[in-house]
């Protein structure tokens, strides 16, 4: 079903990099080049095209949706950069085996069916690791029985209600000299022109030409695909007579992971450290989305201070057509400081003989000094202007980075 012409010619995957494309034309264009080997002049011409193809990211989309045919469509067009299509047949008309003469006989102008779009649900375990799921789907397909005719050839007559028209029009006198015109589908033959005698039908699809029919799809989730990622299925819309099919696209949903959140091929998670592990060192276990736990260890003495963000080089997602490399993991870390009076004063002594020194503080004397207490601040209790201060802080902390001062000059305007 894919076509994977372009990528066979220079003997890449469908995951090829730009940069495995890269290599592998420059391998080949050395060894094909006219220069050298003037007998492989197609050769080379071929796999040129193939590369400019492949190595721009829209045209390879493209083909990767439709084909050749797709890249057929656009390069005709004007100004479609393919150099027109009689280049094109005359660098693929023979080689790849277009029916008929290539460019007429492929179904262009062909009216084209819809697009169905199915969302399929992922774990991000499933993006990590990849994933095939067969995915059930019913459509309709072009009756086999009677190959679309409705019945026996010959059966199906032109309609004497609109005259092969497919609509009605009626014409209305709204006032003296003013005609309105409706048109409408016409109800014999529900627009097709044409109907089929009820003792003609085809027995298989009652003369509707199409019948109903499930259809299995292997859906292949590679290593590194993204939330909201389209997996086209060409031509597999819902078949009726005289058109082209639409494509199934299968567009991926990724669930919610309860560790990881992923930012491009990073995953970014947070973790909960004490105290006494900020200062004197950790290490803590991450189950990884491929099964494998990775011991994380910080150095004693390395101190973690919160909010702080450290990562673990290539442990983050897999990179889409190229999974050996991997984006980063981010660990965000919180520090859960001891409740109060967790030590005695003596403790307290020792811990301090430890830590750094304090800041030496100038105590000023005379009448305009004054001692205060420091007491917890409970927001349950805080009233009037000093409560919802103290609210919109917080509001200005947890949005921090994205958009919190805007809403506290909002607050203050
Ligand atoms: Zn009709
Ligand atoms: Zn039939």
């Amino acid at each position: 079903m894919a076509d994977n012409k372009l990528y066979d010619l220079l003997g890449v995957s469908r995951n090829a990099t730009d940069t495995d494309l890269k290599k592998a034309y420059r391998k080949l264009a050395k060894e094909f080049h006219p220069d050298k080997n003037p007998e492989a002049g197609e050769k080379f011409k071929e796999i040129s095209f193939a590369y400019e193809v492949l190595s721009n990211p829209e045209k390879r989309e493209i083909y990767d949706r439709h084909g050749l045919d797709g890249i057929k469509e656009g390069g005709a067009g004007p100004g479609g950069g393919f150099g027109g299509a009689s280049m094109f047949e005359d660098l693929f008309g023979g080689f790849f085996g277009f029916p008929g003469s290539g460019m007429g006989g492929g179904g262009r102008g062909k009216r084209r069916g819809e697009d169905t779009l199915h969302p399929l649900r992922v774990s991000l375990e499933d993006l990590y690791n990849g994933k095939t799921t067969k995915l059930q789907l019913s459509k309709t397909v072009i009756c086999k029985k009677c190959n679309g005719m409705g019945g026996k050839s010959g059966a199906s007559m032109r309609c004497k209600k609109c005259n092969g028209r497919g609509v009605q029009v009626q014409l209305r006198q709204l006032g003296p000299g003013m005609v309105q015109q409706l048109q409408s589908i016409c109800s014999d033959c529900h627009g097709e022109g044409e109907v089929i005698k009820e003792k003609d039908r085809c027995g298989e699809c009652k003369g509707k030409k199409v019948c109903n029919e499930t259809k299995i799809l292997e859906v292949h989730v590679d290593k590194g695909m993204r939330d909201g990622q389209k997996i086209p299925f060409r031509g597999e819309g819902d078949q009726q007579p005289g058109m082209e099919p639409g494509d199934v696209i299968i567009v991926l949903q990724q669930k919610e992971h309860e560790v990881f959140t992923r930012k491009d091929a990073d995953l970014v998670m947070e973790h909960d450290i004490s105290l006494t592990e900020a200062l004197c060192g950790c290490q803590f276990i991450v189950k990884h989305l491929d099964g494998r736990d990775l011991i994380i260890q910080n150095k004693p003495g390395e101190v973690i201070v919160p909010g702080k963000l450290k990562m673990v080089e290539g442990e983050g997602m897999p990179r889409h057509r190229n999974p050996f490399e991997k984006g980063n993991l981010y660990i965000n870390f919180n520090i859960k400081f001891p409740e109060n009076n967790f030590a005695s004063e003596e403790q307290l002594k020792t811990l301090e003989s430890v830590l750094p020194p304090r800041p030496r503080t100038e105590i000023p004397t005379g009448e305009n000094v004054e001692e205060v207490n420091l007491v917890d601040f409970d927001g349950s209790k805080g009233s009037g202007v000093h409560g919802a201060r103290l609210e919109a802080y917080h509001d200005d902390d947890e949005e921090d980075g994205h958009g919190g001062h805007p809403r506290m000059q909002c607050q203050h305007q």
